[in-house]
C-alpha cells in the first residue's frame, strides 16, 4: 500500500526519481540528485598565485563534498582562454589554474561545476561591441558601481548567445567538467533596466507585459546553455543562481519545468531586521518550483548583509542555522567563502565549522533524501503580486508573507508554498486548506482553479486585496473570488487616522478562541471595505485620532464586516477585509497572530499530520524520506531572532511529537540525528508518539521504516 502511494506520488509530482511507465521501478537518478554537499571558494583574481590547490582540494575532500565550483568566469579567465575579450586575470601568467583545480577535485572523486559570470564586461569591449551592453535612459553605457572599468551587459544581446556561449564551449572542449553554472544571471530580485536598441522595443521593465518577454528570454537562454553543457555529456547540465525568494524575477513555475538544478543564492540574512527564517522561506519557494528535484542553497561563511566584509568569517552560529534551514526545507547545503589569499584564506575560522557540519550530514545521508513534504496546508505565493503590486501605505510587499509566516510558526503549523500558476487540482489535492496572504493579482483562470478547489471541499483563507487585480495588475470592480468568499467590495482601500481600525466582536466563533474580557480587537492598518453580510463575526470600528488622547475614543460602530466566514459542505472559507498579516508584522501584535492562527486552525478543522507541543518558537518540516520519515525542527528561540547575527544557540526543553504516518510500513526506530541517539516511541494505528528531550539549534527525528 505504501509503495503504491509512493509510486503514485512520484508519477504525479515528478519527484527526484523518475519512474519508467509500467516498470514500477525507479530509473537511475541523475547524478546531481544524489549530491548532498557542495563547496565553493569563490576565486579572486589573485588566487592563481595565492590559492594552494592541494590544500583547497584536500579541504573539500575532508568535508566529503560531492561537488565544487571552480571559476571559469567571463569577467576574468582563470585559464588561458582563446576567446576574444575574455580577459586573463592579472596574476594568471599563462597558468591553467582552472585546469589544475579541476584535476585536483576530480582526483578526489569530486564533481566540478564551471562557474561563470556573464553580467559584466570590461571597457575595452565597449568600442568593438557596443551591442553587448546595457544602456541607461540617455543611451549611455552603465558602469558597475564599485569598479567603473566594468560595464553591465544586456541579457537580450549577443553577449549571451555569442560570447558567453563561446566560453562555455571552450571550457567544455578542454576540461572534464560536470556542469556549467552562471552567477548573476538570471537577475535575482529585480529586473534589469536597459534602454539598448533591443530593450527599447519591449514594454517598460517592471511591467507585467515586460515579464512575458523576459521569461521567454530566460527560458530560451537556459535551454540554450543547457544544450551547450550537454554537448559534453548528456548527463551534464547548466544551472544558475536563482533566489530572491518569492520576488525572484523569472516565473519559477515555468523555470521549474525545464530546470534540472535550482540553486538559491540566498547566502545569509539581509537587512537590519530580517527574520531568522529567510533560508527556510527560500526553501519553501524552491520546493514549490522543483517539488523535490535537485535544489541547493548557498550559505555564506563570509560576512553577508548591508555592511560587508567579503573576506572575513561571520558568526559560526549564524552560518550553522542557515545550513540547518537549508536541510530542513529540503535543499542541499553549499558552503561558500570568497578568495584563498595566503593558501586557503587570511581568515580561516570558517574551515572547521564547515568541516564539522558537512561530516555530520555525511553520517546521516540516508535520512536526508526526501520523497515529499507531508504538509496539509498550502500557502499561495504570488510572484506577480510580489513583482508588480504597490501595497497601500508603501513598504515592502514581503511584509504580508512575513506576517503570516510568523503567525504560522507561532501556531506550529506544517505548510508548503504553492505557486500561483500551479493551482491545478492535481497539485492541490494533498492540501486540506490554502491561504492567500493578500495575493492581490490573480488571473481569471487562477480564480477559476481556486473556485473549483473550494467546490471540491478545499478550504480557503484570504486577506485584504486578494484577487482585486488581474494578472496584468489591472483593478477589478469586485474581488475575483467574491462568490467564493461571499464578499463584495464596498469602496476604495481605507487607511488609518492616527489609530488603525478596530474589530468589534459581534458574536462568538472558533476564530475568537482565547479572547475574553474585551469587546473588540485590533483590526488592521488598512482595509478593502466590504458590503454588509448577515450575522458578521467582527465588524469595523473606523479609525479615529490617536492624539490628543482627549479625542481617542469610540465614535460609532458600523455593520461593515472586518471578517467574513462561510461554510459550504467540507469547505470552510474566511476572508479578512484588513491587511491583518502585514499589520501583525508591522505591529507585532499578539492578538493578530492569535486571530490568524485561529483562522488557519478553523479552516483546517484542527487537523495536522504532525503536532509538536513544547516551549519555544520553532519551524517544522515533515518529509517522507527514502528511509521512512523525517521530522525537522528548527529552534528560533533566540534574542537574535529578528536582528542578526546569532551569537549562540539557546536550547529548548522537551517537545512532544504526535505524527500521523501516511502510507504503510511499520516504524522500526526513531533517531535524533543531532543528538546522535535513539528515543523510545509508541505507536497506535498510524499515530506515532515520542518526545524530543532538547533542541539546541536543530533536530531531525528520523523514523526508519
Ligand atoms: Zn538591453
Amino acid at each position: 500500500m505504501g509503495e503504491i502511494n509512493r509510486r503514485n506520488f512520484l508519477t504525479a509530482a515528478g519527484a527526484a526519481l523518475s519512474v519508467s511507465p509500467g516498470a514500477g521501478q525507479p530509473a537511475a537518478a541523475p547524478w546531481h540528485a544524489r549530491i548532498r554537499r557542495v563547496g565553493q571558494v569563490n576565486m579572486t583574481e589573485r588566487d592563481p598565485v595565492e590559492l594552494d590547490v592541494t590544500a583547497w582540494a584536500d579541504y573539500w575532500a575532508s568535508l566529503k563534498a560531492d561537488a565544487v565550483l571552480v571559476s571559469v568566469t567571463g569577467i576574468l579567465a582563470f585559464y588561458p582562454s582563446a576567446v576574444p575579450f575574455h580577459r586573463h586575470g592579472a596574476f594568471l601568467n599563462g597558468r591553467d589554474f582552472f585546469g589544475e583545480c579541476c584535476a585536483a577535485a576530480k582526483k578526489r572523486g569530486i564533481r566540478v561545476i564551471a562557474r561563470m559570470s556573464p553580467d559584466l564586461q570590461w571597457e575595452e569591449a565597449l568600442g568593438p561591441h557596443p551591442e553587448w551592453f546595457q544602456r541607461d535612459a540617455r543611451g549611455a553605457f552603465v558602469p558597475h558601481g564599485e569598479d567603473r572599468r566594468l560595464y553591465r551587459t544586456c541579457m537580450f544581446s549577443t553577449y549571451y548567445t555569442g560570447h558567453i556561449a563561446a566560453i562555455m564551449r571552450e571550457v567544455n572542449a578542454r576540461y572534464d567538467i560536470d556542469g556549467i553554472f552562471t552567477n548573476a544571471w538570471p537577475p535575482l530580485g529585480r529586473f534589469p533596466e536597459c534602454y539598448c536598441d533591443v530593450c527599447r522595443a519591449q514594454p517598460p521593465a517592471g511591467s507585467p507585459a515586460y515579464w512575458d518577454g523576459f521569461n521567454e528570454r530566460v527560458l530560451f537562454l537556459w535551454r540554450f546553455f543547457d544544450g551547450i553543457a550537454k554537448e559534453k555529456r548528456p548527463d551534464n547540465l547548466y544551472f544558475a543562481n536563482l533566489g530572491g525568494g518569492i520576488r525572484a524575477t523569472p516565473n519559477l513555475k515555468l523555470l521549474g519545468e525545464i530546470c534540472e538544478w535550482f540553486n538559491c543564492d540566498n547566502q545569509g540574512r539581509g537587512g537590519e531586521d530580517a527574520p531568522i527564517w529567510g533560508c527556510a522561506k527560500q526553501g519553501r519557494v524552491c520546493y514549490a518550483a522543483m517539488k523535490g528535484r535537485t535544489s541547493t542553497n548557498v550559505t555564506a561563511a563570509w560576512s553577508t548583509g548591508q555592511v560587508r566584509w567579503r573576506n572575513v568569517a561571520k558568526s559560526p552560529a549564524e552560518a550553522e542555522v542557515w545550513m540547518d534551514q537549508t536541510l530542513a526545507s529540503g535543499m542541499v547545503p553549499w558552503y561558500h567563502f570568497i578568495g584563498a589569499q595566503g593558501g586557503l584564506g587570511e581568515d580561516r575560522r570558517w574551515h572547521e565549522p564547515g568541516r564539522r557540519y558537512f561530516n555530520w550530514i555525511a553520517r546521516n545521508d540516508r535520512h536526508l533524501f526526501n520523497r515529499r513534504s507531508i504538509a496539509n496546508l498550502g500557502i499561495v505565493m504570488g510572484q506577480r503580486t510580489n513583482l508588480f503590486y504597490d501595497p497601500p501605505g508603501g513598504g515592502s510587499v514581503a511584509q504580508f508573507m512575513d506576517g503570516l509566516y510568523y503567525a504560522l510558526l507561532e501556531g506550529r503549523f506544517l505548510f508548503d508554498f504553492v505557486h500561483e500558476d500551479d493551482l491545478g487540482a492535481e497539485n492541490l489535492k494533498k492540501y486540506d486548506a490554502l491561504a492567500l496572504p493578500n495575493i492581490a493579482l490573480l488571473s481569471d483562470e487562477q480564480c477559476r482553479q481556486l473556485r473549483a478547489y473550494a467546490e471540491s471541499g478545499g478550504s480557503l483563507l484570504s486577506t485584504f486585496e486578494t484577487g482585486l487585480y488581474t494578472e496584468r495588475n489591472e483593478p477589478r470592480p469586485d474581488f475575483g473570488l467574491a462568490d467564493v468568499f461571499g464578499v463584495h467590495r464596498a469602496s476604495a482601500v481605507q487607511g488609518p487616522n492616527g489609530n488603525s481600525f478596530y474589530a468589534w466582536i459581534e458574536r462568538q466563533h472558533e476564530i475568537l478562541a482565547g479572547f475574553s474580557d474585551t469587546c473588540w480587537l485590533p483590526g488592521a492598518e488598512y482595509r478593502a471595505p466590504l458590503k454588509p453580510v448577515s450575522s458578521p463575526v467582527l465588524t469595523v470600528v473606523p479609525p479615529y485620532p490617536s492624539y490628543p488622547p482627549e479625542l481617542s475614543y469610540l465614535r460609532r460602530r458600523t455593520d461593515e464586516p472586518a471578517v467574513v466566514v462561510l461554510e459550504q459542505g467540507r469547505s470552510r472559507r474566511i476572508h479578512f477585509a484588513g491587511d491583518v498579516e502585514r499589520s501583525m508584522w508591522r505591529s507585532g501584535h499578539t492578538d493578530l497572530s492569535r486571530l490568524l492562527q485561529n483562522a488557519v486552525r478553523w479552516i483546517l478543522r484542527d487537523s495536522s499530520p504532525v503536532s509538536i507541543e513544547g516551549e519555544g518558537l520553532i519551524e517544522t518540516f515533515a518529509w517522507e524520506t527514502e528511509a521512512g520519515f523525517a521530522l525537522h525542527a528548527l529552534n528560533y528561540t533566540n534574542p537574535n531572532l529578528h536582528r542578526g547575527w546569532l551569537r549562540r544557540h539557546y536550547p529548548i526543553g522537551p517537545q512532544k511529537v504526535r505524527m500521523t504516518l501516511p502510507g504503510g510500513g511499520k516504524p522500526a526506530r526513531v533517531e535524533l540525528l543531532k543528538a546522535g541517539r535513539e528515543v523510545k516511541f509508541s505507536i497506535k494505528g498510524r499515530i506515532i508518539e515520542f518526545t524530543i528531550p532538547r533542541i539546541e539549534d536543530y533536530e531531525i527525528a528520523a523514523i526508519s521504516i
